[in-house]
C-alpha cells in the first residue's frame, strides 16, 4: 500500500446510499401513541413494526435517520453470540435462554426476509460469514463456539489450511468457521429504508430533532426537544452508543467503545477473485477484531477498533494500514480511499440489554459490534411488547439498568483500549500461532 495516500475522513455509507426519506426537525407540540428517540436501526425497525400494526409512532433523532453506528458500520449480519448456548442457559435459565438461542439462529434469515418482504435495496448478500482463528487459544474457544451453535441447530462448519486461505484470500489464518446464515447489507441504505417503509406505514419522522427531557406527566409522558414536543403513552430509547442522560445511569450500563474502519479503491477482477472470492464476509478473533466486506462496487471495507471519533488518534490509522496488510498482503499497492469511525456499545457479557425502567418507558442498547442482524431482532421485540406480547415470550429477558463496575474510570482510559488490544494480539500471534 502506498503510505503516502490519505484516505479521505468521510463516512463512505453516506457517500454511496440511496437518498432519505423525508424529514425535517418537529415544531409543533404533537400528540402520539409512541415515541421512538434514535433513528439508528434500532428505532428504524421498531417504528416499522409499530406503523405497521396501525399504531401512530414518531421517530426523532438528533441527526439525521441512520447519523449514528447504523450509518458506518460494517454491515456484516453475524448471526451469533459470543457465548456458546450452555453459558446462555447457565446466565438466563433454559426457557429465557431457548427463546433467545432460537430467535438469535434465524436472526440472519429473518433480517434477509425483512429486506426482500419490504423491499428495501440495500446491496443485500447472503453469502456467509467465515470467523477466523487468530491463535491456538482462539481455535479452541471457536471449536467449543461452534459445537454449541451447530448443537442448537446453527449451520456452521470448520474450515482450515488451503480451504480457508483460498476462502479469504488471506495467509494469515489457518482455522476459521464458515457460518452459512451470515451475510453484509449496506448499513445506512437498510436503516433508512427501515424509515422509509415506516412513513409509507404511517409514522412520522424527524430529523435534527434531539431530545432534551422525558418527563412522565400521569400515564403519558412528555418528550421535549428545542422547538416542539410530543406526549405518548409509550417511549422507546434507542440511542446505544451516543445515549447522554436522558435517562439517568442507561449510559453507565454499557462501554461507548469506538470502531474504525476504510473503503479502498474499488479493487481489479483479478483481486476480487483472490480475496473473499465468494463475497463471503470475515471477522477474526482478536480483541481489536479486524473485519472485512465488499461494497457494490468491489471495493473492501476493511476495520477494527479505533480509539476516538478522530480516526488517526493513538495510530488509528497505522493500525487500520497495519490490519489490512497483515490479512491481505497483496493490497500493498491499493489505494485507500476513505476512513471513519463510529461508537459501539458495549456491555460485560457482550449482548444488549432491555429495559423497562418505568411502565411505558424502555430502552434497548448494548449490541456490543453484533447490531446488523440483532437491531432488526430487538425492534421487532420493542414493537411486539409494545403491542402487548407478554415479557416472558420475548427473546431478550427485560432486565434492570446496571452499572458497569468502576464505569467511570473505564470511559477514561477507554481510548487507550484499541493499542492495547492490538499489543495483546500482536503478542498472541507471536507466542502461539494458530494451528
Ligand atoms: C465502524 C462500525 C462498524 C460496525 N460493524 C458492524 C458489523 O459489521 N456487524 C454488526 O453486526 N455490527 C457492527 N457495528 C455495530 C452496529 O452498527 C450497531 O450495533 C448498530 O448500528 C446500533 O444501532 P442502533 O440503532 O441501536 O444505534 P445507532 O445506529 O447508533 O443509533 C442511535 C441514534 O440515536 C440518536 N440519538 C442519541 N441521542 C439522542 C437524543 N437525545 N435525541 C434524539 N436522537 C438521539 C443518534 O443521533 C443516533 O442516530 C459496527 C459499528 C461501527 C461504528
Amino acid at each position: 500500500m502506498n503510505s503516502k495516500n490519505n484516505p479521505k475522513e468521510e463516512i463512505h455509507w453516506q457517500v454511496t446510499a440511496n437518498p432519505p426519506p423525508e424529514s425535517s426537525a418537529i415544531s409543533s407540540d404533537l400528540t402520539v401513541d409512541t415515541v421512538v428517540i434514535g433513528g439508528g436501526l434500532t428505532g428504524c425497525r421498531t417504528t416499522l413494526g409499530l406503523a405497521e400494526s396501525g399504531m401512530s409512532v414518531a421517530l426523532l433523532d438528533a441527526h439525521d435517520i441512520g447519523w449514528g453506528a447504523s450509518g458506518r458500520s460494517g454491515g456484516q449480519c453475524n448471526p451469533i453470540w459470543r457465548e456458546t448456548p450452555e453459558q446462555l442457559i447457565k446466565r438466563f435459565g433454559e426457557s429465557q435462554a431457548e427463546r433467545l438461542i432460537n430467535t438469535t439462529i434465524n436472526s440472519a434469515d429473518a433480517l434477509f426476509s425483512d429486506i426482500a418482504k419490504y423491499k428495501i435495496n440495500c446491496d443485500a448478500v447472503q453469502a456467509g460469514w467465515l470467523q477466523n482463528a487468530h491463535s491456538t487459544a482462539a481455535v479452541k474457544s471457536l471449536e467449543k463456539l461452534a459445537s454449541g451453535w451447530s448443537a442448537a441447530g446453527a449451520t456452521i462448519e470448520s474450515i482450515e489450511g488451503d480451504a480457508l486461505r483460498q476462502a479469504t484470500g488471506s495467509p494469515a489464518y489457518n482455522f476459521g468457521l464458515r457460518h452459512a446464515a451470515g451475510g453484509h447489507v449496506h448499513p445506512l441504505s437498510l436503516t433508512r429504508g427501515y424509515a422509509q417503509v415506516a412513513q409509507e406505514k404511517g409514522a412520522q419522522l424527524f430529523s435534527n430533532s434531539p431530545v432534551t427531557s422525558i418527563e412522565q406527566k400521569g400515564k403519558q409522558w412528555k418528550v421535549k426537544c428545542p422547538n416542539g414536543s410530543l406526549t405518548a403513552e409509550r417511549v422507546v430509547l434507542a440511542t446505544n452508543a451516543y445515549s447522554k442522560d436522558l435517562l439517568p445511569g442507561l449510559q453507565q450500563t454499557f462501554l461507548p467503545m469506538v470502531s474504525i474502519a476504510i473503503a479502498t479503491e474499488p479493487l481489479t477482477a483479478d483481486l476480487q477473485a483472490q480475496i473473499l472470492p465468494k463475497k463471503v464476509t470475515f471477522s477474526d478473533s482478536r480483541l481489536a477484531i479486524y473485519f472485512a466486506r465488499y461494497d457494490a462496487d468491489g471495493r473492501l471495507i476493511f476495520g477494527c477498533v479505533g480509539s476516538s471519533e478522530t480516526v488517526g488518534t493513538l495510530g488509528g490509522h497505522q493500525r487500520l494500514r497495519q490490519g489490512l496488510l497483515t490479512v491481505f498482503p497483496e493490497l500493498k499497492n491499493t489505494k485507500l480511499e476513505r476512513t471513519w469511525a463510529g461508537r459501539i456499545a458495549v456491555t460485560p457479557e457482550m449482548m444488549p440489554h432491555l429495559h423497562e425502567p418505568a411502565p411505558g418507558l424502555l430502552a434497548a442498547v448494548g449490541f456490543s459490534g453484533r447490531g446488523i442482524a440483532m437491531t432488526s431482532v430487538m425492534g421487532r421485540t420493542l414493537s411486539a411488547k409494545i403491542l402487548g406480547a407478554e415479557d416472558n415470550t420475548l427473546p431478550f429477558p427485560v432486565t434492570p439498568l446496571e452499572k458497569v463496575p468502576m464505569h467511570a474510570i473505564l470511559r477514561r482510559v477507554l481510548p487507550l483500549s484499541a493499542p492495547a488490544m492490538s499489543l495483546k494480539d500482536k503478542l498472541d500471534t507471536v507466542l502461539q500461532k494458530a494451528k
